[in-house]
């Protein structure tokens, strides 16, 4: 518990009124996209790293936890509280700081979104590929914690690849400065490579400097049906042999397809397969032959609809299925267990077998869809209700997509973190002596454990108690 009078301290660093333990604040701050509520002492809104230095010096001589927080809509519960203690919201560190045409660079702090970030650059001719589906919530500095993805990923790569250069509060108060604003850089340890994926435990991002990219002149988007998985995971593997990288390859399997016609008719055929969308992009004259070879690909496959757009609302259109998705899946279960494992593409169709026949063993609903260009799949285990036993093999089965992805050469997670709520599972996916070198360097960094605690290798919880609303969430 942090004592009035260490609040009243917090206070004195970054004015009275960016302290809150008003309770909507506080609940509102104390969870993030899974909503299980872990409610923090205070929430903290501060505008500098100093101010940030100053209050992690504060947390070591009085001894209480601080939880980091960008957009609050991670999937792993990153952002969660689960140990009590502050919350540090972001969101007053929200400038854009510069963007340099010639350097090819951006530099921002982390409360910028995603989105805006976006926008920005493309108003000056520029491009930042990593887009995450939560763009518009989702902040810089929550997007570096995680290591976010997206559909534009299979061609240009994470986060990862576009950070060169960060400013960051370390757990005991030191300011950072690691990277810089050139491409290349052998300088001593890549510090803000470890802070990328780092899921707010061994410091605090307080300024960006970004990679960005000439923005493609061109882009060809399609929708191709398949009759079954197998042909459009096929089509996915044979994109290698093509010569060609498409932006995205994004796939829906057969429960996905029809959670949608549910949910909102979209004149899919309920008893495709899978479909993926395919979109291409660069100079427009070599997009318009990439377009072809796509269009051959998916005739190559036995594609049984092809749709190509013809412009950018119709390109709209097709996106607006996968971003039906979410709403859609949500609507077939009362609670969705969402996770996004990643298996090699080539493992992809024996992944979807196994989902497909746990689905039938479990009697869980499993619609299961995402980058399949990347092998990253989310899978969603939909539980009909919140009762003790469902939850218990809900995790059960959560467990066994887990397994399998480990066994096919893949890992639990590709974009969304472990936070809590994969921490359960986080020694399937990694050596005893891995888990033991990131303890050893968190320790190094964070003596006393007061930042972000509870998440990745140490379990807040059992399996069976993720994601569930507990009755003593009414803390605040
Ligand atoms: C509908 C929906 C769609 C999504 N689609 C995608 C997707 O396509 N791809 C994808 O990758 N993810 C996706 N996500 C997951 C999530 O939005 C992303 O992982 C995103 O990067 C989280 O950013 P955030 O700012 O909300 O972080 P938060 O949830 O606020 O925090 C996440 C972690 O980052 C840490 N953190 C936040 N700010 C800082 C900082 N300044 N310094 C250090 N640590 C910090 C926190 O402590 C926490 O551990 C989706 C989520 C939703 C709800």
């Amino acid at each position: 518990m942090v004592t009035p009078e260490v609040i009243q301290q917090i206070g004195f660093i970054v004015g009275a009124e960016y302290v809150s333990t008003a309770p909507d604040t506080i609940i509102a701050n104390s969870q993030d996209a899974l909503k299980q509520v872990f409610c923090a002492d205070a929430i903290v809104f501060p505008r500098t790293a100093e101010e940030i230095a100053a209050i992690m010096k504060l947390a070591n001589e009085q001894r209480f936890y601080v939880t980091a927080r960008g957009g609050g809509v991670g999937y792993t519960g990153g952002a969660a509280p689960v140990r009590g203690g502050i919350v540090l919201a972001t969101d007053r560190m929200n400038r854009i700081l510069e963007i340099n045409k010639a350097d090819l660079v951006a530099v921002v702090e982390p409360a910028v979104t995603n989105y805006q970030l976006q926008k920005a650059v493309e108003a000056e001719g520029l491009f930042y590929p990593p887009d995450p589906s939560s763009w518009k919530e989702s902040f810089i500095g929550g997007n570096i914690a995680l290591n976010a993805g997206g559909p534009r990923c299979v061609k240009y790569g994470n986060t990862k690849q576009f950070v060169l250069g960060l400013d960051f509060v370390t757990p005991t108060g030191e300011i950072i400065k690691s990277g810089g604003r050139v491409p290349k850089n052998a300088t001593g340890f890549h510090l803000e490579s470890l802070m990328v994926g780092s899921e707010g435990m061994l410091g605090i991002v307080t300024r960006c400097i970004l990679r960005l990219l000439p923005l493609p002149e061109a882009r060809r988007t399609a929708l191709a049906i398949f009759e079954s998985a197998q042909d459009a995971c096929n089509c996915v593997a044979d994109f290698t042999t093509s010569g060609i990288l498409p932006v995205a390859l994004e796939l829906l399997d057969r429960t996905s397809i029809n959670a949608i016609e549910d949910y909102e008719p979209s004149g899919l055929p309920r008893n495709a397969g899978a479909l993926l969308i395919i979109e291409v992009d660069g100079l427009r004259e070599a997009v318009a032959r990439e377009a072809e070879i796509v269009r051959e690909m998916c005739r190559k496959h036995r594609a049984i609809q092809f749709r190509e757009a013809a412009n950018d609302a119709e390109a709209g259109a097709i996106w607006e299925v996968r971003r039906k998705m979410s709403p859609a899946v949500a609507r077939t279960g009362k609670i969705k267990l969402n996770h996004d494992i990643v298996v090699p593409r080539s493992r992809i169709p024996a992944m979807l077998d196994f989902i497909e026949d746990l689905s039938r063993r479990s009697g869980f609903l499993i619609p299961t869809f995402g980058h399949a260009g990347d092998g990253n799949l989310h899978v969603n285990v939909m539980l009909q209700d919140n009762g003790e036993d469902t939850r218990r093999r809900g995790a059960d089965t959560v467990r066994q997509i887990f397994e399998k992805a480990v066994e096919l050469g893949g890992t639990i997670s590709g974009e969304h973190g472990i936070g809590y709520a994969k921490a359960p599972f986080f020694d399937l996916a990694v050596t005893p002596a891995t888990m033991e070198l990131m303890k050893t360097i968190k320790r190094a960094l964070d003596p006393n454990g007061v930042l972000n605690p509870g998440k990745v290798f140490e379990q807040a919880m059992d399996a069976h108690q993720v994601g569930f609303v507990n009755s003593d969430q009414a803390c605040c």
